[in-house]
């Protein structure tokens, strides 16, 4: 394929957000396709070279991209620059500069193979004078470039591909162009990538082999599941009566959650909730996990927690999350911070699948391989068939320290849902209980510009629940208190990447922040409580026409949620489901008041 026909497919999906038009798109794009390009094509359009977990990055700066634009069309970064301000994306400068000088036709038009190609070795540039190297490789495609290509290469390099076709659209379109359409085969489809993470692989498999073919795709060591996720309910009587009466509770620990993949020899690898590698941040539990499992290969899950030794009391979750991104002082951070991992669950036993065993059959398992050390743990279990046992479990578990409880199914069919929340899983936490509703993860969508003591700083962030259904992020608070100096100055950095000069399409507010952020970081806020709205588009019209659900006096918990990325932030329907909880608890009349809260 040409790359020109990619770019220019590009440019018919940048114009729709509508999720239909989008997929009708990707079929006529990818049904002529076969493998390896068609893994290539569907990486590139995610703006990836590789599978997500992987973590391919390709290192380039906006001032390198600069300066390889300035290059390629022979003018100067300080003009390149300029120009990039008014337009407010350098994608958008590379093509009009690329408009006005001539291109090197000598080479023919780039392809995709050979634009994949060129993109790797850019990524793969590390170490002395790789950044040169990596200007180097961007204007030798950039000289070949139409100015077309070159918006959308400019756009790649920097990471701010805005196509918009995610992971759930691209499962659609596989299902229509290399299947029947049909629900069953769409549904064999996502479980195939639920178990690999990875489109590319899927997707050639469903075309060599046929949705059938897909049953091949199991686990794999050092390939991460995505990971099976928990509904909520309002107290333990209900969740009770949704397990059939008996259930599985654990503590539940308020930390990090860890995949961790323990082959026979060779290292161990840890990923994160979002399925990113994190193994060099916890040495100690890469070090212990081997001696601590018997039945290798094995794949656990559990939650990474800090821990003090002596007393082997859980601390605080704050102290892991100082870890994040720390390399040079781990040893130090490592002594100060032990962390310990409670593990709760086995995927692969011993080489062999056992994800989809009932629950209790896994968590015998797991008890049966494990040789509990003091930085590997088994989760505490118990299982209860009333509410009096359930409530002594619960307050047992918070005074341990945990957040709650994670109430599991035992029935047959409880195996594991790779990707998928259900109510095979019941969190239930000790908000719940002091009547304060759960946290809600929110996107940032836009920031304000502060007032008084943080003139000259954003001074609130307008943050979004998810709707996977419609694709769209809808707002329901403008948040400004909970964060500290330090949080406050760090968020223009760690924002910096999404700004954009207009609303992005998939973005439904009534307010009009002063920078609009592509939707990218995940922000943990807790409020008073939920109510109705007239300027926010949470669950637009699901409790009263014209109005969506807002979160009063948010407040940022502190905890910025690095292990999230934006779709998988809070829904609309869980946060409709907190709303309806909450208006149950405090009232017998389904609706609460409504606030004009901004
Ligand atoms: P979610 O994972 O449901 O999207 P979240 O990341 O905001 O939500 P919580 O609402 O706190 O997390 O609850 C779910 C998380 O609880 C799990 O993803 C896991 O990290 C953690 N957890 C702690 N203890 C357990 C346990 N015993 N079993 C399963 N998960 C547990």
């Amino acid at each position: 394929m040409e790359f020109r026909d990619l770019a220019a497919f590009y440019e018919r999906l940048e114009a729709t957000s509508k999720r239909l038009e989008v997929r009708a798109i990707l079929v006529e794009l990818i049904r002529p396709l076969r493998p390896p390009e068609l893994a290539r094509v569907l990486y590139l359009s995610q703006g990836m070279l590789r599978p997500e977990y992987e973590g391919v990055e390709l290192g380039v700066a906006d001032s390198l991209a600069r300066r390889a634009v300035a290059t390629a069309v022979g003018t100067d970064e300080g003009s390149v620059g300029r120009l990039t301000k008014a337009s407010g994306d350098l994608g958008t400068t590379t093509q009009e500069l690329l408009a006005t000088v001539r291109r090197l036709e000598e080479s023919g038009p780039l392809t995709v193979a050979e634009v994949y190609r060129e993109l790797s070795r850019i990524a793969e540039a590390k170490g002395a004078g790789s950044q040169e190297e990596k200007v180097r490789l961007l204007v030798s495609l950039l000289v070949r470039a139409t100015p077309l290509e070159g918006k959308f290469l400019v756009r790649f390099v920097l990471g701010t591909l805005r196509v918009g076709v995610r992971e759930m659209t691209i499962l659609d379109a596989l299902a229509e162009a290399f299947a029947d359409g049909s629900k069953e085969a769409r549904a064999r489809i996502e479980a195939a990538f639920n178990l690999s993470s990875d489109l590319g692989l899927v997707a050639g498999v469903l075309v060599e082999q046929g949705v059938g073919g897909l049953a091949s795709v199991g686990l794999e060591i050092g390939r991460p599941i995505r990971p099976m996720l928990a509904e909520r309910e309002r107290d333990l009587a209900a969740v009770l009566e949704r397990m059939g009466g008996s259930a599985a509770l654990e503590y539940k620990y308020d930390g990090l959650r860890v995949q961790a993949h323990i082959p026979k020899r060779g290292p161990v690898r840890l990923f994160s909730r979002r399925l990113e590698e994190i193994s060099a941040q916890f040495p100690e539990l890469t070090d212990a996990l081997p001696g601590a499992v018997r039945e290798l290969p094995a794949i656990l899950e559990g939650e990474c927690v800090p821990i003090d030794l002596d007393t082997g009391e859980i601390q605080p979750f704050q102290e892991v999350s100082r870890r994040r991104g720390r390399k040079h002082d781990l040893a130090r951070v490592q002594e100060e911070v032990p962390v310990c991992l409670f593990v709760f669950d086995v995927l692969l036993a011993g080489g062999q699948p056992v994800y989809e065993q009932s629950f209790p059959e896994r968590r015998a398992r797991l008890e049966r391989m494990l040789r509990p050390t003091d930085r590997v743990r088994l989760a505490v279990q118990s299982v209860v068939h009333d509410v009096p046992a359930a409530t002594e479990f619960f307050e047992e578990a918070v005074a341990a320290g945990g957040e709650g409880i994670m109430a599991k199914s035992l029935k047959d069919g409880s195996g594991y849902r790779a990707g998928a929340r259900g109510y095979w899983w019941i969190k239930y936490k000790r908000e719940y209980t002091a009547g304060l509703s759960d946290s809600v993860d929110g996107v940032v969508v836009g920031a304000f510009q502060g007032r008084g003591r943080r003139a000259g700083h954003y001074g609130a962030y307008l943050l979004a629940v998810y709707d996977p259904a419609r694709d769209r992020f809808e707002t329901f608070c403008k948040v400004g208190s909970g964060f500290d100096d330090a949080a406050l100055a760090a968020m223009p950095k760690r924002l910096a990447r999404f700004e954009t000069g207009e609303r992005p399409p998939s973005v439904e507010t009534g307010l009009t922040p002063d920078q609009w952020m592509r939707p990218g970081l995940v922000l943990e806020v807790r409020g008073a409580e939920l109510t109705l709205s007239p300027i926010h588009r949470a669950a637009l019209g699901a409790v009263r026409a014209g109005a969506g659900l807002a979160l009063r006096f948010p407040r940022f918990t502190g905890r910025v949620r690095d292990d999230k990325g934006p779709t998988e932030a809070t829904t609309s329907a869980e946060l409709l489901r907190m709303y309806r909880s909450q208006v149950r608890q405090a009232s017998p009349s389904e609706e609460a008041p409504t606030s004009p809260t901004g």
